[in-house]
């Protein structure tokens, strides 16, 4: 090539231009192939894991018989995932069992739940939806909560999403919603993913089996007191049952440690003509809390330099002054309902801004001390917004690690100041005195703290009145101190009472 001539140079030139034009003709078609490919692919991909999975469970008609039926399962909850064990850091394994029945034609279902708390004490609730209503039954007590028409609906949705032939045939009615196209490798499967959201628009991920073309999970994150995590709804591998291909149980996990984890028991079709757990409830069925109805964070100045705060968006708190400081009772959080498939309506987590607020607006003074009941997630998970503020957390030493991580999550890079309860510690002196107790032997949580104001004749306690045998050990405790108490504030309770009615008092739980 290096003696090729002018000629020959100029007809490689002519080669060379046509050989770059033939090339470049080539990969523009290669291109655009691959363009009209790719798009077909993908908009083939959309829904395709959709139509596998109705195939694998058998087609449409499967879709359309899963109309009336009960499921049962049995299996064991871990309380400390959840943030509701005895521990504030070991797991606490409890038995559990759920029956599920739902007759879609008339648009009932019911889902009973019975486990053990953290006191060891059984409990046992149904959450019901009948049309447009719904409510929670407290079946041990009778008491309910009445869920508004999109609690009910978002309750509904819960349900049907717990039977893949009905979470299917969702996916399929809004199948414009379902994007598809993504794939994940786990444990040796692969997964195509699925981006979907609730009737509400909260976003969550459904995962198909490739090998096995079935629904097998889903997935969604949500606030918890240790920040937010991935919850993750997992079906086990779908045998033959009463109702057809079922799946033979199912675990929920939360940041990767299960929370849940149930086995079918017994799943058949067709209820009877009239099944009792979908009556509604009579009109004047007591209502577990009166809290929710009291005006919200409405307070009241229970005795010189002492606040209580009625709903503090649900539960109720105190504050009191101490010299040039105030310290604030329970740290209310709320958190998401542990185990639901698909994600439950968000709400307000941590409360604490709500009281920094009022102890501000109140009394001009900054909140020194937060001293939590207990380390469950409803009473400790506003911990860290008062760290931020400032505060101190009063706790037992036992909650030591959990504080640390609470005020990590919440964000706050600076070690939280803590101040730590063996038995009893005393804030101030006077009237104005808090001593804060420990109560020896309390079934319900490890480390449970009791308020006392000697000087004012006022205690405050969490969770204490709510169980049979922690009502019975406070009266004790109360007895055996000799503490001087006329009104005892409750967090779960809209209204004080003299300590003796602890004898009395129909626990919630
Ligand atoms: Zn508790």
């Amino acid at each position: 090539m290096e003696k090729s001539n002018s000629f020959s140079k100029s007809t490689s030139f002519v080669t060379a231009k046509k050989e770059f034009l033939t090339d470049f003709l080539l990969r523009k078609i290669l291109l655009l192939s691959f363009i009209c490919f790719f798009a077909f692919y993908i908009s083939a991909q959309t829904t395709a894991p959709l139509e596998r999975a109705i195939r694998a469970i058998g087609g449409e008609a499967s879709l359309e018989n899963a109309g009336s039926f009960s499921v049962a399962m049995v299996g064991m909850l871990d309380l400390k995932v959840s943030g509701q064990g005895f521990f504030a850091a070991k797991s606490q394994i409890q038995r559990r069992q759920e029956t599920l029945i739902i007759d879609e034609p008339s648009r009932r279902g019911a889902l009973r739940m019975e486990g053990i708390n953290s006191d060891g004490s059984p409990t046992i609730w149904r959450n019901t939806v009948i049309g447009d209503s719904g409510f929670q039954l407290n079946v041990k007590t009778g008491r309910i909560i009445r869920m508004d028409k999109l609690q009910t609906a978002a309750m509904y949705e819960g349900l049907r999403w717990r039977i893949p032939q009905l979470a299917l045939a969702d996916m399929k009615r809004r199948r414009a919603k379902l994007r598809c196209g993504e794939s994940r490798t786990a444990d040796r499967q692969i997964y195509d993913l699925c981006r979907f959201e609730t009737e509400t628009g909260l976003p969550f991920t459904v995962l198909f089996s490739r090998q096995t073309g079935q629904l097998a999970a889903y997935e969604y994150t949500a606030p918890t007191m240790l920040g937010t995590k991935l919850m993750r709804y997992e079906f086990k591998p779908y045998v033959s049952s009463g109702i057809g291909l079922f799946p033979s149980g199912y675990r929920f996990l939360v940041g990767g440690e299960i929370y849940a984890n149930l086995d079918l028991l017994d799943a058949r079709p067709a209820l009877s003509e009239k099944p009792p757990w979908l009556e509604p409830p009579p009109t004047e069925s007591k209502p577990v809390s009166l809290i929710a109805q009291q005006p919200f964070a409405s307070t009241e100045e229970v005795a010189p330099g002492v606040w209580f705060v009625r709903n503090v968006a649900g539960y109720n708190s105190m504050f009191a002054k101490i010299g040039d400081c105030v310290a604030v009772f329970d740290a209310p959080a709320s958190y998401s309902r542990f185990g639901e498939p698909v994600p439950p309506a968000t709400n307000l987590t941590d409360r604490s801004a709500i009281m920094i607020n009022k102890v501000r607006e109140i009394t001009g003074k900054k909140v020194c001390y937060i001293i939590p009941t207990h380390h469950h997630a409803d009473h400790f998970g506003g911990i860290g917004g008062f760290a931020r503020a400032g505060a101190t957390v009063i706790t037992a030493p036992q909650n030591e690690m959990l504080t640390r991580s609470v005020v990590k999550a919440a964000g706050i890079s600076a070690a939280p100041k803590i101040r730590f309860v063996r038995e009893k510690l005393t804030l101030g002196a006077g009237d104005e005195r808090i001593d804060i107790w420990i109560v020896k032997n309390d079934p319900h949580a490890e480390g449970m703290a009791f308020i006392h104001l000697p000087g004012r004749s006022i205690a405050f306690e969490g969770d204490l009145a709510d169980y049979f045998p922690s009502a019975r050990n406070l009266l004790n405790f109360i007895g055996q101190k000799d503490l001087k108490i006329e009104n005892l504030f409750k967090v779960h309770s809209a209204n004080p009472a003299s300590p003796v009615y602890l004898q009395w008092e129909e626990p919630f739980n």
